[in-house]
């Protein structure tokens, strides 16, 4: 049956350690099993870091870029270096990739989504494979995803995924940093996020415990959350792709959630970031989570956050642990002076007509 599959390789994965040069064999062993999955039937999508650390390796560069400016210009060098070299690896298997660079911007604004949606689409019924990075030239902090393994995840669901592959420089999740500690316990399936409780406190520090191991756990649980199985394994020995697919247990494995939302929900859940907090009651807890209902302004207790209609507010119970997702009709300004009231109330409070709902239900999406 053919499958949708992104493949995410880092830098540590791409390059040698010592050098910074790249790792041919890693890559021509990739390109050779990514390929295969395409002369399966499967559609494939490729998220590759390596701009920078191939922009380094160009210019001469010993040490990565400090400045902004330096490390855009670098990875301006790398990107197009590191496509031409994908180009023919993948020529030489006969088959042909495609260059998306995106912004975080690019999924926030729904035109755009769908845009860039329809292009993948597009590619992957060209039988193209999509080679994605973060388009790190004019990428700035507020509008990045900042790390390729949140990239990766997110384009797992914007393409209805049903495997997102994160290729690492170990070969599987431990309860802790094995070269630290002998007694660390291999995780090979992961079915329910609580179950890492106390992996996500690694040592800060260690390339092991943060950012590595965090930026792949939070985005396993961005895909599973969409409904994509997602994988941590080894990225030297990407043949282990295919022996996962055929059902062997390599790597870590994180079990997809049921596969709940419709393209739109998707957007909203993955796509938009949420510039604000609502606190709710009891009452509206129980509304929205149980009973499928929108969120109206009595059972709002606290508003946090600076947005205007139509941005996207996280929804939170009183002690603050999140519930859901939605796009808000009411500003912060409004939302200050209609909660905790009833809905009749609001156009006398605020002297027009408006919605009788804060976040209807149709633009709310409940955290798995
Ligand atoms: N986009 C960056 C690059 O291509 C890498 C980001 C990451 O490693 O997560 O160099």
């Amino acid at each position: 049956m053919s499958q949708t599959v992104v493949v995410k390789i880092g830098t540590s994965s791409l390059t040698q350690p010592e050098t910074g040069q790249l790792a041919l064999s890693t890559i021509a062993a990739l390109v050779e099993v990514l390929s295969t999955l395409r002369q399966q039937g499967n559609r494939v999508v490729l998220v590759s870091s390596g701009a920078i650390g191939v922009g380094c390796a160009r210019l001469g560069l010993t040490d990565r870029p400090k400045t902004i400016a330096l490390k855009q210009a670098v990875a301006a060098v790398g990107q197009g270096r590191l496509m031409r070299i994908y180009d023919d690896f993948f020529t030489a298997m006969q088959q042909p990739i495609a260059q998306v660079l995106l912004t975080r911007g690019d999924l926030v604004e729904r035109s755009r989504y769908v845009n860039v949606y329809r292009t993948f689409q597009e590619l992957l019924q060209l039988g193209v494979v999509p080679i994605v990075n973060e388009n790190d030239t004019v990428a700035v902090d507020e509008l990045k995803f900042g790390d390729n393994d949140t990239l990766s995840a997110l384009v797992a669901s914007l393409v209805d995924a049903d495997w997102l592959f994160l290729l690492t420089d170990v070969d599987r999740l431990y309860s802790e940093d094995p070269r630290s500690n002998p007694d660390a316990q291999p995780i090979a399936l992961v079915q329910n996020m609580k179950q890492l409780a106390d992996v996500q406190t690694g040592k800060p520090g260690s390339r092991w415990g943060t950012g590595g191991m965090v930026t792949k756990i939070a985005a396993a649980q961005i895909a599973t959350g969409a409904g994509v199985r997602t994988v941590i394994m080894q990225g030297k020995s990407p043949l282990n792709l295919l022996k996962i697919l055929a059902g062997d247990a390599i790597g870590t494995q994180f079990e997809p959630q049921p596969r709940p939302f419709n393209a739109r929900q998707r957007w909203i859940a993955h796509g938009l970031i949420s510039t604000g907090k609502l606190l709710l009651d009891e009452g509206a807890v129980e509304a929205i989570c149980k009973a499928g209902k929108s969120l109206l302004a009595a059972g709002i207790l606290h508003v946090e956050g600076e947005f205007e209609s139509h941005d996207a507010v996280t929804l939170c119970d009183r002690a603050g642990h999140e519930i859901a997702k939605g796009l808000v009709n009411y500003s912060r300004e409004e939302l200050q002076k209609i909660q905790g009231h009833h809905s009749e109330k609001i156009s006398e409070i605020l002297g027009y007509l408006g919605a009788d709902t804060i976040v209807h239900r149709d633009n709310l999406v409940l955290n798995q």
